[in-house]
């Protein structure tokens, strides 16, 4: 089978979506790059009922090379971000507490350290109807210089060099928005300056090791994180 281990990833990755609750149902979807292939969540499926041979197997231009469903109906964003700025991996989401955040703001503000492992203030990007090249046009907009974007009265998008990074992504920054809207219920809050963001971007270069490494043998981790 075609991409075997990516596509077991793609339904375990989508079912923790569910379980994390940072989805509803058949919505968000999610993709992996393997050389010249991604393995992506077919449309309008029930995740708890996909197995790794439903998983579509798409080329770089959407064409299916492999399985016997339908892509998902955001293929067009999914295919934006690799061709755009070279994702390995994609999350969409419809997490509440972002999506609530973007029917009132136009960026993330900066509540806490973690919004640099997005490489800066995360963007909300223009309204377009899902699953069209409009929409992927203004998320391709959005996500310029970040790892992460929120679609207006839509969801979220993360990307990464993996699929493990780009779902913690998507919850961190459910995270995120979360926060924010928490702590203004209490009065305006205080937000972080852009030069410390930009400090913590820095510091995020180096962060995050592999199971099994030794210690010896890495780069040792910075503060940040
Ligand atoms: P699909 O089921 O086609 O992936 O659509 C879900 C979604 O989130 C559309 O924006
Ligand atoms: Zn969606």
């Amino acid at each position: 089978m075609l991409l075997a281990d990516e596509r077991v990833a793609v339904v375990r990755t989508a079912l923790r979506m569910t379980t994390d609750r940072l989805v509803v149902g058949t919505s968000g979807n999610v993709s992996v790059r393997a050389g010249d292939l991604i393995a992506v969540t077919p449309s309008g499926v029930d995740y708890d009922r996909l197995t790794a041979a439903d998983i579509p197997v798409v080329d770089l231009a959407g064409g299916v090379v492999d399985g016997g469903l339908v892509p998902t109906s955001e293929l067009p964003m999914h295919l934006a971000a690799y061709r755009d700025h070279g994702a390995g991996a994609v999350v969409h989401t419809h997490s509440v507490h972002a999506t609530a955040l973007s029917l009132l703001v136009d960026e993330v503000p900066a509540v806490h350290y973690q919004l640099a492992d997005f490489g800066g203030p995360v963007r909300v990007a223009e309204y377009a109807t899902f699953g069209t090249d409009e929409l992927a046009a203004t998320m391709s907009v959005a996500l310029a210089g970040r790892a992460g974007v929120i679609l207006r009265n839509h969801g979220t998008l993360t990307t990464g060099p993996t699929l493990a990074k780009a779902y913690n992504r998507a919850a961190q920054l459910e995270w995120l928005c979360q926060l924010w809207l928490i702590a203004r219920t209490g009065g305006e809050p205080r937000l972080l300056p852009a030069a410390e963001i930009e400090r913590c971007v820095e510091a995020f270069a180096g962060y995050g090791q592999e199971p099994g490494g030794t210690r010896s043998a890495q780069t040792p981790p910075t503060t940040g994180g």
